[in-house]
């Protein structure tokens, strides 16, 4: 099918997106990289009267350090994330996420502030931003809001963004020192939407006891699940094999995943208890220095 007919709007900066998004509201619809949205377009599930093209927007592509945060610019590549040094060094979380995230062809179009708007419970970087407790930036010709993700992400395919508002970046904190991470998912084949993955963070002290971690599912509800009780169950206590096979088991007990006709409800809470553990594990592993 081709989409159905709509006027192309092209704005140069943020500030003209924004005018145009404040008077047209609903009737306009945002392009990024259009992985997402041609499909949708093309199959006539969404019908904008106006399409505006994010892509002239220069000032939302970008990762820079700023005051302990890495900030990532909603246009930015998610190929660009991918081979960025600056990520690999400072979030290692969000480096291993992104190669999983469908295929090459798809990352070099696919934006970050796309996959974050476009709200997959399935995708990688809602996961990613809600184990790092990220701050999501959203303007409008009103003014701005930075809401955390169990703020922005409402339910599938639904965010908390009105149809006036751009994401215009991601806020993602760095982890403190001994911090391990680990991003794990296993889906039918290279390539596909996860049937359920796990991302986790692990701070050690000195003696190797825990003192705080951090773990966000996808696949298994709504929105991208953070297992905030599973995860605090390991704080102050040494990561043992028993430790991690417990928090599997309370992550396990919490999910409430959809069967589909991916995956039964059964096999994803069984996936999400064991990617807990191997998360962890190798999340501890890292934090005591292994590569
Ligand atoms: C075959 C295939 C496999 C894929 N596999 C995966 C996968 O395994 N994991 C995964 O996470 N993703 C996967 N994707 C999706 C991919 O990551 C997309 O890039 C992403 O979902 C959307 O990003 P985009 O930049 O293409 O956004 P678009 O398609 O342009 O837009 C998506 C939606 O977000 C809105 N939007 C975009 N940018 C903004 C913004 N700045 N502010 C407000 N709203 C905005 C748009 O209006 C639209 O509603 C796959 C896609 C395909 C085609």
């Amino acid at each position: 099918m081709k989409p159905p007919r709509f006027e192309y709007l092209a704005p140069v900066s943020v500030e003209e997106t924004l005018g145009l998004l404040g008077d047209l509201g609903e009737r306009a619809k945002v392009l990024a990289g259009g992985q997402s949205l041609v499909p949708l377009l093309n199959f006539r599930l969404v019908r904008p009267e106006h399409l505006v093209d994010l892509n002239g927007l220069a000032e939302l592509n970008g990762i820079r350090e700023d005051d302990g945060h890495l900030v990532i610019g909603a246009m930015t590549r998610q190929r660009a994330v991918e081979r960025s040094a600056l990520v690999r060094e400072r979030c290692p979380l969000l480096a291993e996420a992104m190669p999983q995230i469908g295929h090459v062809q798809i990352r070099n179009r696919g934006t970050v502030g796309g996959s974050l708007a476009h709200a997959d419970p399935a995708a990688e970087l809602p996961a990613v931003v809600a184990a790092l407790d990220g701050r999501l930036v959203l303007r409008s010709a009103r003014g701005q809001r930075v809401l955390t993700s169990e703020q922005f992400f409402v339910a599938y395919f639904t965010t908390a963004a009105a149809p006036a508002e751009l994401l215009v970046e991601v806020r993602l904190p760095m982890m403190p020192p001994r911090t391990g991470s680990a991003f794990m998912e296993i889906s039918r084949r290279h390539g596909d939407f996860a049937l359920v993955g796990v991302a986790a963070t692990l701070t050690l002290d000195e003696s190797g006891v825990c003192t705080a971690s951090a773990l966000a599912l996808t696949g298994v509800g709504r929105t991208p699940v953070v297992a905030r009780e599973a995860a605090r169950a390991l704080v102050g206590v040494r990561p043992t094999a028993e430790a991690l096979a417990e928090v599997g088991r309370r992550v396990a007990a919490a999910v409430e995943p959809d069967s589909d006709l991916h995956a039964s409800r059964e096999y994803r809470i069984h996936l999400a208890g064991v990617l807990t553990r191997r998360a962890l594990a190798r999340a501890a592993e890292r934090a005591t220095g292994a590569p």
